[in-house]
């Protein structure tokens, strides 16, 4: 469903069959099955005692990263896509693998693989430097390259090169800082300032506070919340902060408000700073939460409310578009406000992404199992509920299963960070440490 421009360039990536995890994925008879998900026939939580192996889980994972390895060399050739799917995404994996416990061993190899494919993606930015547009994108632009760069030479000791690429990041924020600096809507997570902010958040995380100066963050929230204000009156919208991304309002994370709205109510200080805004984000997260479904997922865009609504056999339970994406703004409004509503609307999303969670698009985090499976290791995290342990592991032992490699389809990019197995690895790994887990770049705690 994302953008399939992103796609383009990555079309036919044709590896041969993958033994190893039987990734050797072959098409399929629809008949009784429903078409986006596999019916879950998975046990749920019993009550019994959950144990999560942590060896286990590693040497899987580690076999997934071999098989990234072999299939998807650090090609220049290959970092269109940015993190999305780029090679860069690939960097980012072995970063995030280098930094937990599970991975010591590995960890100054990690730091070295990382380098290989973020500076695959720096020479890629080079020979394209005339983009402006990409400068200050995240996720599918410049701006996500140069943090990972700056993290992985920082680990590496390599102190002047990750001065440097923070410098670039820090730079770009001028590129995203006027109200209309994109024309198709510059706030959404994917290339507008959402994304951007959530790299500075993770930054600041990796390389300690005040790595991005408060003012940059501040003002960026500033545009955020003028750009909405404006479209919302523009568009009579009935949520006080709304956004557009190519003339449609979406609502869920990759290109839509939940992200946006979670990214101002994470920045510190913020909303405690300016309450005419906290007035219109609190306003604009009920709005959103009043639009959960009776079985718990959220619409994609605005342009399906009411009798336009999709039909239940065709709705999105993807990271993208949904409940999987939104969980993380419901979870941010309940540890922001303390008002249960919003935990229960969590709860809901790990309902749906349970029953329909299963998706047949691969193994990826922005609309495969891996990202789905994220879900449950949130709620684990909010409510210590050993039930949310039982079903994220239920999900991860899912994708090793054969109905997963006879019916699930081959992502454009299969080794990608968000289509492919490189985000699944990042979750494995989440998954032997579920104490601090987070789906990238969204932290919430
Ligand atoms: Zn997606």
């Amino acid at each position: 469903m994302l953008i399939s421009l992103t796609h383009k360039t990555f079309k036919a990536l044709l590896f041969p069959a993958l033994c190893e995890f039987h990734l050797k994925f072959v098409s399929y008879s629809t008949m009784s099955q429903p078409k986006r998900y596999f019916l879950n026939k998975l046990n749920d939580y019993g009550g019994e005692e959950i144990s999560v192996s942590e060896n286990e889980w590693k040497q899987k994972l580690l076999q997934v990263v071999n098989v990234i390895k072999e299939r998807q060399p650090p090609r220049v050739h290959d970092a269109d896509g940015g993190l999305y799917v780029g090679v860069g995404g690939i960097g980012y994996m072995f970063y995030f693998l280098s930094q937990s416990p599970l991975c010591s061993v590995e960890k100054a190899d990690f730091v070295k693989k990382g380098l290989n494919y973020i500076d695959a993606s720096l020479s890629y930015i080079d020979s394209h430097k005339g983009d402006h547009s990409q400068k200050s994108a995240f996720l599918l632009g410049y701006a996500g390259i140069y943090a990972v760069a700056a993290v992985l030479n920082n680990s590496a000791g390599n102190k002047e090169a990750a001065e440097k690429y923070l410098r670039k990041y820090i730079k770009a924020a001028d590129n995203c800082m006027p109200v209309h600096y994109l024309r198709c809507g510059g706030d959404e997570l994917l290339v507008g300032r959402a994304g951007y902010l959530s790299g500075a958040l993770w930054l600041e995380k990796e390389l300690g506070k005040g790595t991005i100066p408060p003012k940059i963050m501040k003002n960026l929230c500033d545009s955020m919340i003028q750009s909405g204000r404006e479209y919302a009156r523009k568009y009579k919208s009935p949520c006080p902060l709304m956004f557009a991304y190519y003339d449609t309002e979406y609502l869920g994370a990759a290109h839509g408000l939940s992200t946006i709205l979670q990214m101002i109510l994470t920045v510190p200080g913020y909303l405690q700073s300016d309450p005419k805004a906290e007035f219109d984000v609190r306003t604009s997260v009920d709005y959103l939460l009043n639009l959960q479904t009776a079985s718990g997922n959220f619409p994609c865009a605005t342009d399906e409310l009411g009798r336009r609504a999709r039909s239940e056999s065709d709705e999105l339970v993807h990271w993208c578009h949904g409940a999987p994406g939104v969980v993380y703004l419901m979870a941010k409004a309940y540890l922001h406000w303390k008002d249960e509503k919003y935990l229960q609307a969590c709860i809901k999303c790990g309902d749906i992404v349970w029953n329909k969670g299963l998706l047949k698009k691969g193994p990826g985090i922005c609309h495969g199992v891996a990202g789905n499976a994220y879900v449950f290791l949130l709620l684990y995290r909010l409510t210590n509920d050993k039930k949310y342990l039982h079903r994220a592991q239920a999900f991860a032992q899912f994708m090793f299963t054969s109905e997963f490699e006879k019916g699930a389809r081959t992502p454009d990019c299969p080794f990608s960070l968000y289509e492919g197995w490189a985000g699944s690895a990042c979750f494995l790994a989440d998954l032997a440490r579920p104490q601090s887990a987070a789906f990238p770049f969204l932290d919430v705690f």
